[in-house]
């Protein structure tokens, strides 16, 4: 299939990246900038520009972002977009968050309808902040699956950068939806919606300073940044990449995926497990954790919400990674950049 995938200098995207490649696709991606492009094509010196190509796209927030680059030779048959703002180093939430999750994936959706009629399905990175409510807490009755959606409203979204982040993946998500409901386009949608990511970071990574935000907590454990108490987990759900870099790739081939909404979580987890995974397979960095008698970061008293990932399982066939196997593959792979 020829796919353009969006932000392919992304941790998830880069992972993307590997699986297209690796089944045979042939990919153009976007970045922001020829050096990005350079890395990627020098991570896949191997794949010619029949099978790896780029096009710049320096901000995805402007009007017409994509116009030229969903156009291609030959033309594309899906689309993958996940770039998207995810830190919280910002000054303006609406310039920096909302406006380039939302006015971006508006953005491509109608570039694809006006100038790539042959694309038919378009698989969009959504996120668990789009499905959880967020003013419920810890909510141990509830089951969350696609059928939720986080009732954040754009006033509350501008209220921290946080809010902010979980209100530009929500109104993306539903701009998408609203999009394909009124314009009736060539493509069926497919959205994937994951809790935290954990996983290996790749070889474009020059300098931990560029980590990528959900994998800042493993790397704050091993450089010793909570060795004075395990913090409060914040999201109890994860998966990991490379189940997710599949997952985008079998929502763009399958048929049955399209007009659907997943919600991508392998399973549940606590700060304090993951140290507890840490602290048993790397003893280097034990003076610089949390010793085995901290109690925090544990489930609260209560209980916590529960997960139904049935439909992941069930339409994409994905086996998730255990909890163990992706820290330690995520802490090894730091140790290559320089923990
Ligand atoms: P990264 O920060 O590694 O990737 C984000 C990508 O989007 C980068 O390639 C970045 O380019 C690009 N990007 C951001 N803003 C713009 C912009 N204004 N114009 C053009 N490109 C832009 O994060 P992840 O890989 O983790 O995130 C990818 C997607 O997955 C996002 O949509 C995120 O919301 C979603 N997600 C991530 C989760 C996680 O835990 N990691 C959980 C749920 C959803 P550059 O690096 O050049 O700035």
């Amino acid at each position: 299939t020829r796919v353009l995938l969006t932000g392919g200098s992304g941790f998830i995207a880069t992972h993307v990246l590997n699986v297209l490649l690796k089944q045979g696709h042939s990919v153009v991606t976007t970045v922001r900038s020829q050096d990005k492009a350079d890395k990627i094509r020098k991570a896949h010196s191997s794949f010619g520009k029949d099978k790896l190509d780029f096009s710049i796209v320096e901000d995805i927030a402007v009007e017409g972002a994509f116009d030229n680059a969903v156009k291609s030779d030959p033309p594309f048959e899906a689309v993958i977009h996940t770039a998207g703002p995810f830190h919280f180093n910002v000054t303006d939430v609406q310039k920096q968050l909302l406006d380039p999750a939302i006015l971006g994936t508006a953005g491509i959706l109608k570039s694809i309808k006006k100038s790539a009629p042959t694309v038919k399905r378009v698989v969009i990175t959504s996120s668990f902040a789009a499905i959880m409510n967020p003013f419920k807490g810890n909510w141990p009755e509830h089951t969350y699956s696609e059928v939720d959606w986080n009732p954040m409203t754009h006033e509350q979204a501008l209220m921290n950068a946080a809010f902010a982040y979980t209100g530009s993946k929500l109104f993306a998500e539903r701009a998408a939806w609203d999009f394909v409901e009124k314009e009736k386009p060539n493509f069926t949608l497919a959205t994937l919606a994951p809790p935290f990511v954990f996983g290996p970071v790749t070889h474009n990574l020059t300098s931990l300073n560029a980590l990528n935000t959900s994998n800042q907590l493993i790397n704050g454990f091993v450089q010793g940044s909570y060795k004075d108490g395990i913090p409060p987990t914040i999201t109890f759900l994860w998966t990991d990449v490379r189940d997710l870099a599949l997952g985008h790739v079998l929502a763009m081939e399958k048929p049955e995926a399209g007009g659907k909404r997943f919600f991508f979580a392998a399973g549940y987890f606590t700060n304090k497990v993951m140290v507890d995974i840490i602290r048993k397979n790397f003893p280097e960095y034990n003076d610089r954790l949390p010793g085995p008698q901290d109690q925090g970061g544990d489930y609260p008293a209560e209980g916590v919400y529960k997960l139904d990932n049935s439909q992941t399982k069930q339409v994409l066939g994905i086996e998730f990674t255990p909890f163990e196997k992706t820290i330690v593959d995520t802490v090894n792979s730091l140790k290559t950049v320089g923990v």
